[in-house]
């Protein structure tokens, strides 16, 4: 019989860009790159708008981004999902961290912690070291804490080691291929931001949970943060993902295209006649890893990518 599996059997991933600007080709590479995971494996493809930041997401880039997705061809089983709606949940998420006692307030300013770091690495410029935090604020005691916490802003911390401990200190993620990667977290990072009241890392984790996401399929960038999500799976007991990591298109110049650099973008590409055939065949091709035009090569672009006379 060639009857459907039930749901829960399926798999399913999405595609989760955050809307602080117009996508670009490196985006829709990643795009098409999980696209093509979800119809090999048949699975569900989900889009997910992650726009919590809202000093840096906006709704026109929300649009944008939607409209750029169907012009490339690409679409998802479930209506859109939209972090900036769901922001309860991910209070609730630090509450329940808070009760287990995890994560802990830091009231430091980034110049704060810079100065800190230097100071106990002895580091002669205080500009140039990494800002990891230091653990400034972990052992304040709770009267201090409740104190500062009525006047000063605050984040709200991961107290990794006890985190760790919590969950019996073996946290790695799995990939694709099967194989098991430790976590490589060195420091305790901002699980509820100052200015938002919550991170990336913390709404990643709930969504691709209540959203039955069973593997993840993102660029190499985020493989780093891996270990901090499993990590927050395990406290907050969600299920665990299976996680593929691909690599980034460069430029010509072997960077990695980013949308602070002005890269080539979609809307770009659309209004210089572009094909969004001819584009995903493009970047779909085996072996793709760059990206082989500046943002002047126009003419050269539309011999390769552009409609036929
Ligand atoms: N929103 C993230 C980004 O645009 C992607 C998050 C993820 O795939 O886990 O980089």
């Amino acid at each position: 019989m060639n009857q459907k599996q039930p749901d829960s059997l399926h798999y399913r991933t999405r595609f989760a860009p955050s809307p602080t600007g117009l996508l670009h080709v490196g985006n829709a590479y990643s795009a098409l790159f999980c696209a093509a995971w979800a119809k090999q494996h048949d699975a569900e493809l989900l889009l997910r708008i992650e726009d919590i930041d809202h000093t840096r997401c906006k709704p026109i880039y929300t649009d944008a981004l939607i409209e750029d997705l169907h012009w490339l061809g690409l679409e998802w089983s479930k209506p859109v999902q939209y972090q900036s709606q769901h922001t309860g949940a991910y209070m609730q998420a630090i509450e329940q961290l808070r009760e287990m006692q995890v994560i802990y307030p830091c009231f430091c300013t980034r110049k704060e912690i810079r100065e800190e770091t230097a100071r106990m690495a002895s580091a002669p410029h205080a500009a140039d070291v990494l800002v990891e935090y230091p653990g400034t604020c972990r052992d304040r005691s709770i009267y201090e804490q409740a104190q500062r916490m009525q006047d000063e802003p605050f984040a709200w911390r991961l107290n990794v080691e006890r985190a760790l401990k919590a969950v019996g200190d073996d946290v790695s993620w799995l990939d694709s291929s099967g194989l098991r990667h430790a976590h490589t977290i060195d420091h305790d990072i901002i699980i509820g931001r100052k200015d938002i009241g919550f991170s990336y890392h913390l709404a990643v984790v709930i969504d691709d949970a209540a959203q039955g996401i069973t593997h993840i399929v993102r660029g190499d960038d985020l493989r780093e943060s891996t270990g901090i999500h499993r990590l927050l799976q395990c406290l907050l007991e969600l299920p665990e993902p299976v996680y593929m990591h691909h690599g980034l298109l460069c430029d010509i110049d072997g960077e990695r295209l980013a949308k602070r650099h002005g890269s080539t973008t979609l809307k770009g590409l659309r209004q210089l006649g572009v094909e969004p055939q001819k584009l995903r065949a493009f970047l779909t091709e085996p072996g793709r890893y760059s990206w082989p035009f500046s943002d002047t090569d126009r003419d050269k672009i539309l011999d390769v990518l552009g409609k036929r006379p």
